[in-house]
């Protein structure tokens, strides 16, 4: 038209540039487009672009028109398509490389199980005959030429008696399995004698193989549903192996190829066969007692089981609506109040929080553990809560010691009378010397026995007690010791031991109870002493730490075997020394004490040792 109404020049008058001229405009506009589309991509630039075509159509009708020139428009048009359809080409076509690398990796990185795809169908199969009795089973694989293979067999240890008619069987199988395999359809033939059914094997919608088995007894509809399910795992198998088995050839021209295509569909459908996977152990979690939460970094919750619901007090509405601290100040009490410093202190350090948690208007005790989960024992990935209900086993516990201590209790009066009565006859000269001497070892053992209930006694009734009940009063720390060596010096030197104490200054006072604490220390001092060899040296030392004062018992004995560090601080527990002959006064029962003690003022034990070099007994208080 416009030609016609002579708006444009007629082309045929007009003169055109030089070749080299005309070859470095193409050239240069091409160049131009191409590095235009690769910094900013296709769809930020097309105003570029269209302002580009505009201005060269200005330019070239007002060079026909008032210059005679043809300035090139077709051919700068058509060199800048050619431009921006391969520079696009390329730009997506590494980028496919760059995805198909990191698909075709992440199938083989993420497949944790070590065991074979065979021996997970044989095992498969194995499950299926204890479930449904089977005369044979046979798994086939669709081959690339879309034949079936067969891969693992399992055969009744009892088969039928030379069949006849074997051959015509197993073709009938085979055929009853193509069958199956094209329509994606259970497939069953019956006759008089037996039955034949082919399961195809699907994952995805598509066929990865065939299940023919030939049932034992009598086979039901009511057994297409498990057959299904055996072969849905049975298809995520042999899509794996086939996966694996077939290593990419090259990558670079995946993008055009459609076995590369394929390759990556492949890849995704491995992939989502490793997540139907790994749900069945997020599907476990919802069964179990305990609670437990999982939390991705970002504070989401991932999952949080009904048994977590349950403690937080929420029902499963409410937990879409929380993240993981809303979560966690479910939980508040005067030992977890500030739950985002727990949180904090488990991301930097990477230690799991742990804590007793007791609600007593609801009348429950409560662990709470927070800890953090890594990927292959680095990266961090999420943060797992978990919750353990400790109310029975607290009552369990507290109904074992109540008896405990009644028993004690009613022990004590007999053996008070048993001790009375046999002091009273070792006095009597009429008594024959013999008779004497096992009256005497009657009133040693009662004697011991009234000592072992009653530290007993001691130690049940401090478990008992809250930490409020304990009577504190200011007591410093470095006095109590020295009280204690001085008074223990008399059973140190009858072994030449030389006691010592460390000078300190300026020890803070903490608050205790004085009789408990100096009970403790002389149970540390006094094991020290008795388990040393005679010639060493025990020391004993106070010292200030940041909020803390620590004393410390320090010897050059036996010391610990470190199986047994953990276990020293129990009831009623003793190393076992070769050579040592059994004390008289060892009940096992001193060091439980001493933590005992400790932790109702709300401190710490701690024990440092090596076996044959001595031992580092501490334990710390809190400053005033
Ligand atoms: P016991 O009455 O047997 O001394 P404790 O509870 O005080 O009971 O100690 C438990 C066990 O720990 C003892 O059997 C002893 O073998 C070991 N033990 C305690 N203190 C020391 C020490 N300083 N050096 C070596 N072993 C020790």
């Amino acid at each position: 038209m416009c030609w016609r109404l002579g708006l444009l020049p007629n082309l045929s008058t007009s003169s055109t540039p030089d070749v080299p001229v005309a070859g470095a405009v193409l050239v240069g506009y091409s160049v131009a487009l191409s590095i235009v589309v690769n910094r900013l991509g296709l769809r930020n630039c097309w105003r570029y672009l269209a302002g580009s075509v505009v201005v060269l159509a200005t330019g070239w009708i007002v060079g026909a028109k008032f210059f005679a020139v043809d300035l090139l428009l077709l051919p700068l048009l058509l060199s800048g398509s050619l431009s921006l359809l391969f520079t696009q080409v390329d730009r997506l076509w590494s980028l496919d490389r760059q995805f198909a690398r990191t698909l075709l990796n992440a199938p083989v990185t993420n497949a944790d199980s070590i065991v074979g795809a065979n021996e997970r169908l044989a095992s498969g199969l194995k499950l299926l005959n204890t479930v449904l009795p089977l005369n044979e089973a046979v798994v086939f694989t669709c081959a690339e030429s879309n034949t079936l293979e067969p891969v693992v067999r399992y055969k009744s240890p009892a088969p039928n008696p030379q069949d006849p008619r074997r051959n015509a069987v197993w073709r009938e199988g085979v055929r009853l399995c193509q069958h199956a395999a094209s329509t994606g359809k259970l497939m069953s033939h019956k006759t008089q004698e037996s039955a034949t059914v082919a399961v195809p094997l699907l994952h995805e919608g598509e066929t990865a193989g065939v299940l023919l088995i030939r049932p034992g007894s009598e086979f039901s509809d009511d057994d297409i549903p498990l057959l299904e399910a055996v072969g849905s795992q049975f298809a995520r198998n042999l899509k794996r192996e086939s996966f694996s088995k077939n290593p990419a050839r090259t990558q670079s021209l995946n993008y055009f190829s459609q076995t590369g295509n394929k390759r990556k569909l492949d890849a995704l459908n491995v992939l989502k066969a490793l997540t139907v996977e790994q749900r069945c152990e997020a599907r476990t979690l919802a069964h179990i007692e305990d609670g437990i939460a999982i939390a991705y970094l970002d504070g989401t919750l991932a999952l949080v089981n009904p048994s977590l619901l349950l403690f937080a007090g929420l029902n499963s509405d409410k937990a879409v609506e929380l993240d993981l601290f809303g979560l966690l100040h479910r939980f508040r009490t005067d030992v977890f109040d500030e739950p985002e410093i727990a949180v904090r202190r488990v991301l930097q350090t990477g230690v799991a929080y742990e804590g007793e948690l007791n609600f007593e208007h609801k009348n429950q005790i409560l662990n709470l553990r927070i800890s953090l989960l890594r990927e292959r024992q680095r990266e961090p990935i999420g943060i797992a809560v978990y919750v353990k209900d400790l109310t029975a086993q607290k009552e369990y516990e507290k109904l074992k010691s109540d008896m405990i201590s009644l028993m004690s209790h009613e022990l004590r009066t007999p053996l008070t009378s048993i001790n009375g009565f046999a002091e009273l006859l070792t006095q009597d000269q009429t008594l024959p010397p013999q008779a004497r001497e096992f009256v005497s070892i009657i009133a040693n053992e009662s004697q011991r026995m009234s000592r072992m209930i009653n530290t007993f006694l001691s130690v049940t009734q401090l478990e008992r007690k809250d930490k409020q009940e304990v009577l504190k009063i200011p007591l410093r720390l470095d006095e109590v010791v020295r009280d204690t060596i001085a008074s223990l010096q008399p059973v140190a030197k009858k072994k030449r031991i030389r006691l010592i104490e460390q000078p300190a200054h300026r020890i803070p006072p903490v608050a205790a109870d004085r009789s408990l604490i100096m009970q403790a220390v002389k149970n540390l001092v006094n094991n020290a002493i008795k388990y040393s060899p005679e010639r060493t040296t025990v020391t004993v030392s106070t010292a200030l730490e940041a909020e803390t004062v620590r004393v410390c018992v320090e010897d050059r004995g036996y010391g610990i075997p470190a199986e047994a560090k953990e276990r020293v601080w129990d009831k009623f527990y003793r190393v076992v020394r070769e050579g040592q002959e059994k004390d008289e006064e060892s009940t096992g029962l001193g060091l439980s004490f001493v933590r005992e003690v400790v932790e109702q003022h709300g401190g710490q034990v701690e024990l440092d040792s090596e076996e044959g070099r001595g031992s580092k007994f501490s334990f710390t208080l809190p400053r005033l």
